[in-house]
């Protein structure tokens, strides 16, 4: 099932042998509920409780792509949700810091990853303040869609630093690369048209 679903990512456009190569390793089933476990290999998105969902396998793999990650380089993921991404990320080599606002997905997200033994910093809290403590990183996804870019999160990235957010309010979103090529400038280039779940300020719970 993990195969066929490669071939799908493959056939759809999804060209890195690496980010299709973490598909390969890692069980997605382990991310869903037992309920949906059948369906874990579908290129669809699920319920992951507290109302949110985890990524569509497409949506994942094309952010990651995008995101071109190095061995080593620091990550920082906004909206860990199911820890799907966040594996993924540790398997393409990154230093990965993640961010949720959900207190009961981040303690299951923690859970799952550590069962998995990757070792990425999962944190509590609002995505919009980023982790100034462990900042600058080299590369930020954020894996919600945000109304704009969040400034405090540009001022956490490297120059030179990637940022990949899907910006939009409405139920869809446009998927930008920005990249800041020195301190008070950025570029900003489109991509696909996506479907995230909002990205909320102030609202931890
Ligand atoms: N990367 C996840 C996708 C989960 S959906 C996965 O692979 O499963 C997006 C997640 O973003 C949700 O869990 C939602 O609670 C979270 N989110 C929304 N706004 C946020 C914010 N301001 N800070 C941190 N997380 C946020």
């Amino acid at each position: 099932m993990r195969r066929q679903l490669v071939r799908e990512l493959s056939d759809r456009g999804i060209k890195s042998k690496q980010v299709l190569d973490c598909f390969e390793a890692i069980p997605r089933h382990y991310f869903l509920d037992n309920a949906f476990a059948e369906q874990a290999y579908s290129n669809t998105a699920f319920q992951i409780g507290s109302g949110q969902t985890i990524s569509h396998p497409y949506t994942v793999a094309y952010q990651t792509e995008l995101l071109d990650i190095q061995k080593g380089e620091k990550i920082l993921e906004i909206g860990s949700g199911s820890g799907f991404q966040t594996c993924v990320l540790c398997e393409m080599g990154a230093k990965v810091f993640s961010v949720e606002r959900h207190k009961e997905l981040h303690l299951k997200a923690k859970n799952i990853v550590r069962q998995l033994k990757y070792n990425a910093r999962l944190s509590f809290g609002d995505g919009y303040k980023g982790l100034p403590t462990f900042a600058p990183f080299d590369k930020i996804i954020i894996t919600c869609g945000a109304p704009e870019i969040p400034e405090e999160l540009v001022n956490q990235m490297k120059v030179g630093g990637i940022m990949i957010i899907p910006i939009g309010e409405g139920v869809e979103q446009q998927m930008k690369k920005i990249v800041k090529i020195s301190d008070g400038e950025i570029t900003i280039e489109d991509f696909g048209v996506f479907k995230f779940v909002p990205m909320l300020e102030n609202k931890v719970k």
